[in-house]
């Protein structure tokens, strides 16, 4: 690991913070956006046992181009290329409709890399705590449900990758799906 590894997640934190700072989560709270960044790290820290930098790095930054002005050329100067490249597996084309992102979330999971793998199933489970925690504001029961079917769609894609994270995953689904 590079000696200077607090420094640079630090970096990241703050580069996400400074990113986010005007954008907030659907809770009726409407917690800070980057609270959930940081959260999907700490799981792949504290659940996932993952001590690869550039995998928390690119968790803490997995929003930053999806939802914020950034661009990939942005976080590949600032944090490089093999960040840039994970950050970049685990970001939506916000270019297509809402329902064709949703099924190609499903189709590319199971091409993606392991550490790509291992930031989506920290992202789906950070997500569907939030839901088990309060609906979204707006958000119909058939809506929460179809979120967590689909979401189950896309962890079922992704299996193999890191157990403890599989099976809260697989808890929360047997609450809530019926297959
Ligand atoms: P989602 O329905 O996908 O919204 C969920 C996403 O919002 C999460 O993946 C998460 O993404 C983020 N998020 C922010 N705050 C929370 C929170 N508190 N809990 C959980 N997730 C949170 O996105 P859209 O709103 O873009 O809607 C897209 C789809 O929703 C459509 O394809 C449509 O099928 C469906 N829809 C269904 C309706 C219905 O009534 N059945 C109505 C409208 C839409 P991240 O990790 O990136 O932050
Ligand atoms: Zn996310």
């Amino acid at each position: 690991q590079p000696a200077d590894v607090l420094a640079i997640i630090i970096k990241c934190i703050n580069f996400a913070a400074v990113k986010h700072k005007y954008q907030r989560r659907k809770d009726p709270e409407k917690t800070p956006y980057v609270n959930h960044v940081i959260g999907v790290a700490e799981i792949l820290t504290e659940e996932a046992n993952v001590q690869d930098v550039e995998v928390i790095q690119a968790a803490i930054l997995h929003d930053t181009v999806e939802d914020t002005d950034t661009s990939f050329d942005e976080i590949e100067a600032q944090f490089g290329v093999n960040v840039c490249q994970l950050v970049k597996e685990v970001t939506d084309d916000k270019s297509l409709p809402k329902a064709e992102r949703k099924r190609l979330q499903v189709e590319h999971a199971a091409g993606s890399s392991p550490s790509a793998k291992l930031i989506k199933l920290a992202d789906k489970l950070y997500n569907l705590r939030d839901l088990e925690r309060v609906s979204p504001e707006g958000w119909a029961p058939e809506r929460v449900q179809e979120y967590y079917e689909w979401a189950q769609k896309v962890v079922n894609e992704l299996r193999g990758t890191n157990k403890k994270l599989e099976d809260s995953l697989d808890e929360i689904f047997k609450r809530h799906c019926t297959s």
